[in-house]
């Protein structure tokens, strides 16, 4: 097996205590059954709590969440499990957050997910310019995956970032990324593609849209809704955030393009790209800080949230030259 990553994601490294948003906070934290297994004979006091701590539902195990929090997250914003016992008693979710990773035949491809701020950091200050490490993977088992599709995508996706890298200015990038994906879903869809609308959309119509799209997502925080949608929406983009703008696109590039070989979904896929980018960048200043802010708040609320996907994908699969695209100039 090869795995192909960005080159951050080998840098990473948990910021813990001085972490603002922890993963310990808001999120349901599962525990796989090798893990499980160790806490069943655990000795102590610690033994005891995880235990009680335990909850088993239909989708599996996990730690009950006190008052929205991990009950092992302590004071000093550090884990009592890693403090205690280390690294291995912690369960998988925990040890590989926020690493993802996506197996199609012989490849995976992996990265570092937005929802954690150390890693949205990374992303949009990587040092050296984009680049990917490839290299041989243990612990990955071959998915199935049609040949043909995954050599028409893999093309595709390589063009797409290659365009994206070169391309100086980002809304001609994203133009040519639309040639390539519209190419690419004639080849794998030919005529049962649903045809995508090439007219573009009014100012008013387009404001309506992302209204629209917002009020039909879920939320774990309501006061995002305001916050990545509503709040100035009618600004002008700032100019410096470009920088910013191409290191999004190309997070969200690698994360999503290649799962186009699985359902061969290409336009649904590349609007959900383009809506997602489009959204942090109207929202990026380009002062760091506010930008990771942004970027996190965006990739853990709509992005992290399998139903948003689904519906972003829905709306925006036949609307990207109507509503996604004018979103970049509004
Ligand atoms: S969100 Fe990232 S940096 Fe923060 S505690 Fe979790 S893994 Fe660490």
């Amino acid at each position: 097996m090869i795995i192909r990553t960005p080159r951050y994601f080998y840098s990473f490294k948990c910021i813990a205590d001085k972490c603002s948003a922890s993963c310990c906070v808001g999120w349901d934290v599962y525990v796989d059954e090798s893990t499980e297994r160790k806490y069943v004979d655990l000795q102590g006091e610690l033994g005891e709590r995880i235990r009680k701590s335990l909850k088993h539902g239909p989708d599996g195990t996990c730690i009950g969440l006190s008052e929205g929090r991990c009950p092992f997250l302590n004071d000093r914003g550090l884990c009592d499990i890693i403090s205690e016992l280390g690294a291995d008693y912690i369960s998988e979710i925990c040890a590989e957050h926020p690493r993802y990773y996506l197996t199609l035949g012989e490849y995976v491809f992996g990265g570092l997910g937005a929802s954690c701020e150390e890693a949205a950091r990374l992303i949009l200050t990587e040092e050296g310019g984009h680049g990917y490490v490839e290299k041989e993977a243990d612990g990955f088992l071959p998915l199935d995956c049609d040949g043909d599709i995954f050599n028409c995508v893999y093309r595709s996706y390589l063009e797409c970032v290659g365009i994206a890298l070169d391309e100086s200015d980002l809304y001609s990038a994203i133009i040519k990324i639309c040639g390539v994906t519209e190419r690419l879903d004639g080849e794998i869809n030919g005529d049962f593609s649903e045809k995508i609308l090439h007219v573009p959309g009014d100012t008013a119509d387009n404001y309506r849209f992302i209204r629209e799209m917002a009020g039909s997502l879920e939320y774990m925080n309501e006061k995002s809704r305001d916050e990545l949608f509503s709040r100035d929406l009618e600004k002008t983009c700032y100019e410096g955030c470009r920088t910013h703008g191409k290191k999004v696109l190309l997070y969200f590039l690698d994360r999503y393009y290649m799962m186009i070989a699985e359902d061969g979904d290409a336009l649904g896929i590349l609007g959900f790209i383009l809506f997602s980018t489009a959204v942090i960048f109207r929202r990026l200043s380009g002062e760091l800080r506010s930008d990771v802010s942004v970027f996190r708040e965006y990739s853990s609320e709509i992005e992290y949230n399998e139903c948003n996907v689904e519906a972003i994908r829905e709306k925006t699969r036949s609307r990207i030259y109507t509503d996604v695209l004018p979103m970049f100039s509004l």
